[in-house]
């Protein structure tokens, strides 16, 4: 059977593929550490889960409002006002399955053929892919590690051209953990207002902050840039519910309009049991999140540790996200038993087959001179798997 020349052109997400790959190594009896998949270890907190009986036995299982229902999307309007003093109507806010399907509908709303779409490296895997999906073409900024991987003014203005329909932002970082200030946030403000473009600003990572650092959303700078941008988030990460699949946008009445007409001829509404659980995840209690940001600190601070322990290796201070980013190039054209290591592709394989230990390599984010290691897993095992990190590194020659 002939296939179109959309899917002959999409490439599996890398990240997903090594934690399928983790996850059946472990299921076969290897003793694998995996650093791999962004999804954290906690369980979902108990009183989101007892929301979601509740909805089964309370008969919550049929279709929905296309874009979610009204207590979903008046409690997310509360939180994007609390959180970041966003103010939007619920008819503005679509929810969808898991915030990787918001950006999908919201990449398919707003580009197409001949346009470009901004896309600062190392960017999350699907990004890239998602904008190919809608006919547009990526416009890739290499940041630079000396600059902690942001993203100046000066880069992104001499990215920009007729042609350029969006600029995607993810600050908390995937993979590189960056964190954008207000003040980083603002000098990329007034670059932006000068043209006319619109901005998609993944903010998933919301909670993940590290230092006494804020997350700041850039559609908070001004109302005319609120206009213009597309506020993506949801709640895998923050409230552990990977599974789930919930994560929803806020924008302009027209975009959201269009976004909940996409998706009322694909998935129509997200899960209605998993809807209830993100009302009560929402208007629940931060305590729960909070003990978990403490524990990711510690992690972090243990990984960042360990990592500077090692010969060779750099990696800058994530203020974010639940990544660590080192640069292992210095070890590139050394050798692992006649076989030579030219990228962190090929470190990867070698970890992985020699060492057990599952890491993403730079490639899945547009750099293979670093690989992506994820601190959801115990402390335990960070310094397990960086132990056995740490010994393979000694023994390339
Ligand atoms: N954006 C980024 C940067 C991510 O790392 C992820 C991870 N899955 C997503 C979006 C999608 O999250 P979700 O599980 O809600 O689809
Ligand atoms: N976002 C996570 C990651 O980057 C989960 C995997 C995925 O959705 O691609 O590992």
């Amino acid at each position: 059977m002939k296939l179109a020349n959309r899917a002959l052109n999409i490439s599996p997400s890398q990240t997903l593929a090594i934690d399928s790959e983790a996850k059946a190594l472990l299921a076969r009896g290897v003793d694998v550490i995996s650093f791999g998949a962004g999804e954290p270890d906690f369980d979902t907190p108990d009183y989101i889960k007892e929301a979601a009986v509740a909805a089964i036995w309370a008969g919550k299982t049929k279709y929905t409002p296309v874009a979610g229902i009204l207590p979903l999307r008046e409690a997310i309007c509360r939180k994007l006002e609390f959180d970041q003093g966003l103010k939007y109507k619920p008819e503005q806010i679509v929810v969808s399955a898991g915030a990787k399907h918001s950006l999908y509908n919201a990449m398919q709303v707003l580009v197409q053929e001949g346009d470009e779409v901004i896309l600062p490296a190392p960017y999350w895997v699907s990004y890239l892919e998602q904008i190919k999906l809608a006919g547009a073409t990526p416009r890739i900024i290499n940041t630079r590690e000396e600059n902690g991987f942001k993203l100046t003014p000066a880069e992104l203005e001499k990215a920009i051209n007729p042609r350029t329909r969006l600029l995607i932002l993810n600050s908390p970082s995937n993979p590189t953990g960056v964190v954008y200030t207000g003040d980083d946030l603002k000098s990329l403000h007034d670059v932006i207002l000068k043209y006319d473009f619109s901005i998609l600003s993944d903010e998933i990572y919301e909670c993940f902050i590290y230092n006494g650092l804020k997350h700041v959303s850039i559609a908070s700078l001004s109302p005319e840039l609120k206009g213009r941008t597309v506020v993506i988030n949801g709640v895998s990460k923050a409230y552990s519910m990977t599974g789930w699949r919930i994560g929803y946008a806020a924008a302009e009445t027209p975009v959201a309009k269009a976004m909940a007409n996409l998706q009322s001829h694909s998935t129509s509404n997200p899960t209605s049991i998993a809807q209830e659980a993100c009302v009560a995840a929402l208007n629940g209690d931060k305590c729960v999140l909070k003990q978990m940001m403490v524990e990711y600190s510690r992690r972090r601070n243990v990984m960042l540790e360990r990592l500077a322990g090692i010969p060779g290796i750099t990696c800058i201070k994530p203020g974010g996200s639940f990544y660590a980013f080192p640069n292992v190039s210095a070890y590139f054209g050394r050798f692992y038993q006649g076989k030579q290591i030219n990228c962190a592709t090929d470190l990867a394989a070698v970890l992985l087959e020699e060492a057990h230990v599952a890491v993403v390599p730079g490639v899945a984010f547009g750099n293979d001179d670093y690989f992506r290691l994820s601190y959801v897993c115990s402390m335990e095992k960070i310094n397990e798997g960086l132990d056995r990190i740490s010994d393979l590194l000694g023994k390339l020659k």
